[in-house]
Order: C-alpha cells, then sequence, then structure tokens
C-alpha cells in the first residue's frame, strides 16, 4: 500500500472496454485519494464497486467544469487529493479536464498523469497505418459543409489522421473522406477495441465504405478511423510541378501560377507557391 496523497490531482486512465485494462497503479491512486472527480459519477459508479473502491465521487462535466474547477482546486489548496477520471480511457482527450489541469498548475500544484488505456492509440498501434507521426483530429463536425470543409484542409497532409467517429455518423463522413482523399487512400476503421465485438479493418477507403454499408453490425458501438498520409511529393513530381510552373511564369505572376499549378498536378498551393518563388528568384 502507498500513503494517503497529499494536495495532487491525478489524472487517472480507465479502461475503454475491457475492465481488465485498469493499471495496478490507477486502482491504487483510486483507492486512496480523498475524493475523485468523474465525468459521470452513476457510470464510474459501476466500474469503481467493480473494483471495490469507496472514495467518494464528484461530477466534473463540460457543462460545469468551470465552476466545478475553482472548487477542486480549493480542496487541493487545503490539502486534499483528488483524481479525475472520465467516462472511459484517457481524461482531456475528447473529454473534460483541461480547464481543471490548466488552472490547477497555475496555481503551483502538481498534476500526476496515470497513463492507460486511451482508444486512439489502441487503434494507431493495431491499424497497420503508418505509426511515426500522426495528428489527432477529434471528431469531426457533425454538419456536413463543415466536414468537408475540415477534411479540405487536411487533404495534402502527410501524417497519419485520426479521428474519432459515432457509427451513426460513420457513413457520411466516409462519403467525405473519399471526396477529399480520393477512394484509394487506406484506412482504417477500429470498432469496440479491446470488446466483445472489437473490428480492426484497413483498407482502401472505397471499400471500407462499400464494407460498412454491407454489414449493419459495423454501424454498432464505439470507433477510430485512421486514415493513411497523403503521399509525399517526390523527387520527379517536384521536377514536373516546377516545369509546369516555368511555363505558367512567364505569362502569369507568382501566385496565379502557383495556384493554378497545385489545381492541375493536385500539390499543395503552399508548396507550389515556395518553389515558384524559388523559380522567380533564380530567373
Ligand atoms: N477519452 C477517451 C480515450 O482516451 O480514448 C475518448 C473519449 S471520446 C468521448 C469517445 C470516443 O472515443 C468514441 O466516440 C470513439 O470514437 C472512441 N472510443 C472510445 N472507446 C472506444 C473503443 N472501445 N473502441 C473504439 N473507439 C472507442
Amino acid at each position: 500500500m502507498i500513503e494517503k496523497q497529499t494536495a495532487h490531482l491525478y489524472i487517472v486512465s480507465t479502461p475503454i472496454g475491457n475492465l481488465g485494462d485498469i493499471t495496478a497503479r490507477a486502482i491504487e491512486i483510486l483507492e486512496t485519494v480523498d475524493i475523485i472527480a468523474a465525468e459521470d459519477t452513476r457510470h464510474s459508479g459501476r466500474l469503481l464497486q467493480y473494483f471495490g473502491i469507496n472514495t467518494p465521487t464528484i461530477s466534473l462535466h463540460d457543462h460545469n467544469e468551470s465552476q466545478r474547477s475553482e472548487t477542486l482546486l480549493e480542496w487541493l489548496q487545503n490539502g486534499e487529493s483528488i483524481a479525475l477520471i472520465s467516462d472511459a480511457g484517457t481524461p482531456l482527450i475528447s473529454d473534460p479536464g483541461y480547464r481543471l489541469v490548466s488552472l490547477v498548475r497555475d496555481a503551483g500544484i502538481k498534476v500526476i498523469p496515470i497513463p492507460g488505456a486511451c482508444a486512439l492509440i489502441a487503434a494507431l498501434s493495431s491499424a497497420g497505418i503508418p505509426s511515426d507521426r500522426f495528428i489527432f483530429e477529434g471528431f469531426l463536425p457533425s454538419k456536413q459543409g463543415a466536414r468537408r470543409q475540415a477534411l479540405e484542409r487536411l487533404k495534402h497532409e502527410t501524417r497519419t489522421l485520426i479521428f474519432y467517429e459515432s457509427p451513426r455518423r460513420l457513413v457520411n463522413s466516409l462519403d467525405d473522406m473519399m471526396l477529399a482523399f480520393g477512394g484509394a487512400r487506406r484506412a482504417c476503421i477500429a470498432r469496440e477495441l479491446t470488446k466483445l465485438h472489437e473490428t480492426i479493418e484497413t483498407q482502401e477507403l472505397k471499400y471500407l465504405h462499400q464494407w460498412v454499408n454491407d454489414s449493419p453490425e459495423q454501424l454498432k458501438g464505439e470507433c477510430v478511423v485512421l486514415v493513411e498520409g497523403a503521399a509525399k511529393a517526390q523527387e520527379s513530381d517536384i521536377a514536373e510541378v516546377e516545369r509546369v510552373l516555368q511555363l505558367l511564369l512567364a505569362d502569369l505572376p507568382v501566385k496565379r501560377a502557383a495556384v493554378v499549378t497545385a489545381s492541375l498536378l493536385g500539390v499543395s498551393k503552399n508548396k507550389a507557391y515556395e518553389l515558384a518563388l524559388a523559380l522567380q528568384k533564380i530567373k
């Protein structure tokens, strides 16, 4: 047993499905802190009961976080130790807690992470999609226009893209991803991770779209969608971009030549502009 904790805020990860994924350290901290701040006290009550943890709980969710954080800070300043948990996985990852952590750190109180399950990391580690560089986009906007815009902005991103998605919106999001990235881009749907119906499918977007349409069970539960980044421009591609830019720069200003080249060859406007400026200098 460790001693009773004093005046630290612990950010404790809990399982995303399989209760066996809780860590020994998480249990120890949850047992010994003075209070547990939980996104939904009823939901977390079941987890705590399962592990025989009787620590009192208090709610901290999106709608009361600002005011509740002030109260929790006062308790910490009075020497009470607190653990923050969310409904599943790592707090603050598409879950509440950021305002609390920021307030507590600004007050000079130690914030200690107790790492564990996190759906995006579990998905990335098993998808078979490049994992060396990635960006996490959280949930895409639910309205189609905003979602398409968000995806359009990511079209030239070369790092792996990770999204949290509700199965209700999965088909629409896959539609929009095909529109932005093309049906041949490889992607993965990681559904119900660590649970009975866990499915991790990595294929081209067009295949995944068809597969989800054909298998309604894929629209149940929770899922993470990963999309391989855009292919990095090869040396030979750059030579082609420069060739087209050279031709256009004879008649067009730099910015216009870059925009036309980008849309002709499907490279990013920024990259085309950068190359156009460099060519302009050596003219
Ligand atoms: N804090 C959590 C974490 O660390 O992953 C995420 C919370 S967020 C509100 C919930 C979303 O995470 C779900 O809509 C889904 O996209 C993803 N997720 C959570 N558990 C999952 C699971 N077992 N399998 C697949 N995705 C999951």
